[in-house]
């Protein structure tokens, strides 16, 4: 069959189930056509149609003229003191970005990025110096965990590496399908977690869309403070950020998980804890209060450990759930808010 070799292939790496599922209908075969095809991609890891025995011979014949199977490719890999590890991601376009994953006793979590940079300018993160370059397609998303997960026993996914995963959405929300679907990686909804820094109205149309977790970035009790160190703070001040999280989890028994990343003198007093006390009035939440990572060009501190300990003792009595989240991969820029791939290093 004569076909043109310049006609740009379809990436099914990009596809969730239902994209596949439309895909195969649109050729002429029947639905269940997708499914088979998501299980020979995430689950056997298989990305030679040739190989996919349990499609028509002609099938196999008839997919690699117009599609293909491609995830990015890791090119450089480093471990940590702690057994951390980070790994970078080479895109096609030569791009770059890096995936931390975090073995503990009980778990293994994959943290991924969802574009390269990132555009809202935090103060206090490494990701932030790098501006924003553009969205990583569904394939670069999902292949971060593809790549891995032969390797490593990954028993959760946190969208907290590069970027803002809700300035993606719609890769961000097609790669979540698939780590939640049981025929690609099977996670549960609540070992999948995005992390925001609060996108208000992409917060609802998400909660419509999704049931994964969510955790938001506050790192401010009040306005004046958070529209210095988080502009996006201007666009969606606290008092919608409030709202937009109370009304999230329709599940009752869920809860927004809150990060808040203690900075010396910045946002770490006992006043400063009591005004988010006070914010968090409501709001069925936990709070992880986070060590500052320093990064190359940052003249940020962290907190000393007995301000962290009077900050957190005055959310528990409030009744707050409040951890103290251990820092990991430091020694490798692996923690969060290190991430900057290799443009970031000094
Ligand atoms: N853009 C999303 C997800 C990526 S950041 C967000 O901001 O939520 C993942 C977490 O690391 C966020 O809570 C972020 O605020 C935090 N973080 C950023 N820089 C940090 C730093 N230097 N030290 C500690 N945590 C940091
Ligand atoms: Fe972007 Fe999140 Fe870093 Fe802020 S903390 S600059 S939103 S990646």
């Amino acid at each position: 069959m004569p076909y043109n070799i310049t006609m740009k292939k379809i990436n099914l790496a990009n596809y969730n189930k239902a994209d596949l599922i439309d895909f195969f209908t649109d050729l002429g075969e029947k639905p269940f056509r997708g499914t088979q095809i998501l299980k020979w991609i995430h689950q056997q890891r298989v990305t030679d149609f040739a190989a996919m025995t349990n499609l028509s011979a002609a099938l196999r014949e008839k997919l690699p003229h117009s599609a293909e199977i491609i995830f990015p490719e890791i090119v450089k890999e480093q471990v940590s003191q702690d057994g951390t590890r980070k790994f970078l991601f080479q895109l096609q376009d030569g791009n770059q970005v890096e995936t931390v994953y975090i073995p503990e006793p009980d778990r293994g979590t994959l943290c991924v990025s969802s574009q390269v940079g990132c555009a809202l300018g935090c103060k206090f993160c490494a990701t932030a110096t790098l501006g924003f370059t553009r969205n990583l397609t569904v394939a670069e998303i999902v292949g971060q965990l593809w790549r891995l997960k032969s390797k490593l026993l990954i028993t959760n996914v946190v969208l907290m590496g590069m970027g803002e995963p809700l300035l993606n959405f719609d890769n961000v929300v097609a790669a979540m399908d698939l780590m939640l679907d049981d025929n690609a990686y099977g996670l549960s909804k609540y070992r999948v977690t995005l992390s925001t820094s609060g996108i208000v109205p992409k917060m609802q149309l998400l909660r419509e869309v999704s049931e994964v977790s969510l955790a938001v970035s506050l790192h401010a009790p009040n306005d004046e403070l958070r529209n210095k160190i988080m502009p996006v703070n201007k666009k969606y001040p606290l008092q919608e950020l409030m709202t937009a999280c109370k009304y999230y989890f329709k599940d009752p028994r869920r809860m927004v998980t809150f990060e808040y990343v203690m900075l010396a003198g910045v946002n770490d007093s006992k006043e400063q804890a009591r005004q988010l006390v006070k914010l968090l009035q409501g709001v069925r939440c936990k709070i992880n209060l986070l060590r500052f990572n320093s990064f190359p060009g940052c003249n940020w501190q962290s907190s000393s450990e007995e301000v962290l300990d009077a900050f957190r003792q005055i959310l528990l009595k409030a009744g707050i759930n409040t951890i103290t989240r251990k820092t990991r991969g430091s020694d490798i820029a692996a923690a969060c808010g290190q991430l900057a791939g290799e443009k970031g290093k000094s």
